[in-house]
């Protein structure tokens, strides 16, 4: 299978209840054999829009800070542990993140990063597979609020651009 026919079962996704209220599913973007993915928790109001992922607010600091370190967003591949909004940006529930997990498990077999950057203690659930290293972030939208945070999310990419 390729990235674009996963893309196409994950637009026609039933498995939970949040396509119901969902304006677009949000597979992911970037090159199909990126060496870095970045993976964050679900999509948010304006991602459900565009059905792209992190362009709201924490998507523009993801960008910045990104760009500080001298990452270009687009070679990476970016995308969330679950692919559709969920009501009042709430945490997916367990069945929901069990239900939409092995869409991102088979975007890493097919996609075969050398890295994973896993944003967010949500994102941090994600499965482990064979030959990638995995580096455990906190979620922009915190490292957006809070200094701590921030600290750790910039020495997280500042690691992350020596790697490259
Ligand atoms: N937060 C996420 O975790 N993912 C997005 O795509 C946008 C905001």
């Amino acid at each position: 299978m390729t990235i674009t026919e996963l893309d196409e079962q994950i637009r026609r996704c039933r498995k939970c209840r949040l396509w119901k209220d969902a304006k677009n599913a949000v597979p992911g973007e970037g090159p199909a054999h990126a060496r870095v993915m970045l993976v964050g928790q679900n999509p948010g109001v304006e991602e459900d829009k565009a059905g792209r992922p992190f362009i709201g607010r924490a998507g523009k600091f993801l960008d910045k800070t990104l760009a500080k370190y001298g990452i270009e967003r687009e070679e990476l591949f970016i995308t969330n542990i679950v692919k559709h909004v969920t009501p009042e940006n709430r945490k997916p529930l367990p069945d929901e993140t069990a239900a939409c997990t092995p869409y991102l498990v088979a975007q890493m077999e097919i996609s075969k990063p050398k890295i994973v950057i896993l944003m967010g203690a949500v994102a941090w659930q994600t499965p482990r597979i064979e030959n990638v290293e995995y580096l455990e972030t906190v979620h922009p939208s915190a490292a957006m609020r809070f200094t701590k945070m921030r600290k750790r999310f910039e020495e997280d990419l500042a690691y992350l651009k020596d790697r490259l």
